[in-house]
């Protein structure tokens, strides 16, 4: 194997090896060379101390020193506009619970040390840039080839210091298609526990490549995030992380309609719904809302309206940044309209331009999703595909989706009404909903003759 690297981190990495100490590329970078795929970061690692290592890369003029972590030494340097970061050879302690951050830090130890600090055996390979070669103080290569992640030291020992690996077993797990060792895997289930001590920005961090998981490399496909929700459950992360999504296990749903319990089918759902973060989000709680509407009244009743306010409270906590979080809780609540097939064109118009173009779009998603999240063959009535229809004819038609796209303005209604006030909203979004359902008639001559009509109708009827 041969790792190329940029002309400036070798030119760094060749002043350490003269000076007697060494630089490697550790983590993603040697791990994902040797199955062949690409990497995002570039992470390096040797014995020198921050104050050594930082005056070397100084030394070599393509190379720029930005910033420094003091409490983990880490520096941040720029090798020709590659950002890389290096951090000196370190063994840790921590505090009692999972907390991410160790409470001591020691510098100067040897490789063997660094690599016991680390989470998997796959992420603590060393190579060494200048000589050229690989350095595997753990067996990482064998579990490479075997595609197993199994922990640095015992699973105990790794997973207590630190309860985020729980999160990247998972995660590292579903982007590489691997699976944990037993041993790993039997720890990780008794201690779940630990991810209430990691911060809800963390968790978020690790949920959203989770789900994204397919996304990472080329050629990813959608059942790798099944298995990693999979995952998540059979080691019982799942109830920490999203116990309202846990309340759905063993809750049962029509046989006509789906092979899943409740939770087994927003899972299925997320993995089958597009590569989108709302989407995957959506689909993954658009039934969080049934264990509660169940109890409440049976027949999972409004379990749409009550699934959409619980999402709410579950993206808050997790930090979900606002906008994401209100599409996602639109979609929720919106989830089950039409679903017998049965409502007309002209009022799913007006449902759509509500809901907003783009989140129209990722609807007919959502119950697409729903759809082969269900049954591995459903059967019976998907109004996804007359959406489809009818959201084209919107298109074709030209449908002002917006007050701004009506061919009649606020001062058109102010002017032919006499004086400005509510009347005036009242009948741009009578004439809104006429262009919405006629297009043909958004132009400003047809709506001024129908407000006309309309105003002559309502002070007839005294409106
Ligand atoms: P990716 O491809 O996602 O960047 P990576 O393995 O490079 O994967 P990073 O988060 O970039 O992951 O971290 C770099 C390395 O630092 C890891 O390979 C691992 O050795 C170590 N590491 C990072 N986070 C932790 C952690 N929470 N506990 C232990 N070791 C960690
Ligand atoms: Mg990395």
């Amino acid at each position: 194997m041969l790792l190329s690297v940029p002309l400036g981190l070798m030119a760094a990495a060749k002043l350490f090896h003269a000076s007697g100490a060494a630089l490697y590329l550790v983590g993603g970078r040697p791990r994902n060379a040797l199955l062949g795929l690409p990497s995002g970061d570039w992470d390096v690692a040797g014995p020198l101390l921050p104050d050594a290592a930082a005056e070397l890369f100084r030394s070599v003029p393509e190379v720029r020193v930005h910033t420094r972590d003091t409490a983990l030494g880490t520096l941040g340097v720029l090798c020709d506009g590659q950002e890389v970061e290096y951090t000196p050879f370190r063994a840790e302690s921590y505090g009692v619970g999972g907390e991410h951050r160790p409470q001591t830090v020691r510098f100067g130890v040897p490789m063997e040390a660094d690599a016991l600090r680390r989470d998997f055996t796959v992420n603590a390979l060393y190579w060494n840039i200048a000589e050229e070669q690989l350095i595997d103080p753990l067996g990482g290569q064998a579990d490479l080839s075997a595609r197993v992640l199994r922990t640095c030291r015992t699973p105990a020992e790794t997973f207590d210091d630190d309860g985020l690996r729980l999160m990247r077993l998972v995660r590292f797990c579903a982007e590489l298609n691997f699976a944990p060792e037993d041993a790993t895997a039997r720890a990780a289930a008794e201690r779940a526990h630990l991810l209430r001590d990691i911060s809800p920005e963390r968790l978020w961090v690790e949920l959203t490549k989770l789900l994204l998981a397919d996304t990472r490399y080329p050629d990813g496909k959608p059942e790798q995030v099944a298995r990693g929700l999979n995952l998540l459950e059979e080691l019982r992360l799942l109830d920490v992380l999203l116990p309202e999504l846990g309340e759905g296990r063993g809750i049962a749903q029509r046989a006509e309609y789906h092979a899943h319990d409740v939770l087994g089918h927003g899972l299925a759902a997320c993995a089958a719904a597009p590569a989108e973060l709302t989407l995957r989000l959506a689909a993954l709680l658009h039934d969080v809302g049934k264990p509660a509407a169940l109890r409440q009244g049976g027949r999972m009743l409004g379990h749409d309206k009550l699934g959409a306010e619980i999402a709410a409270g579950i993206l808050t906590h997790l930090r979900c940044p606002k906008a994401r979080m209100e599409d996602v809780c639109a979609l929720i609540a919106a989830h089950m309209v039409d679903l017998d097939g049965r409502m007309g064109e002209n009022k799913l118009r007006l449902f759509f331009v509500k809901l907003g173009h783009e989140r129209t779009r990722m609807l007919i998603e959502l119950r697409r999703a729903d759809v082969r999240g269900s049954k591995d063959q459903p059967e019976g009535l998907d109004p996804a595909e007359k959406w489809v229809g009818v959201l084209a004819r919107m298109e074709a038609d030209g449908v002002p989706w917006t007050l701004k796209e009506l061919q009649f303005s606020g001062e058109d209604a102010t002017a032919l009404i006499g004086a400005p006030g509510q009347k005036v909203g009242q009948l741009l979004n009578l004439l809104h909903r006429h262009a919405i359902q006629k297009p043909k008639d958004n132009t400003r001559a047809a709506l001024t003759r129908l407000a006309r009509q309309f105003l002559q109708d309502t002070a007839r009827w005294g409106g």
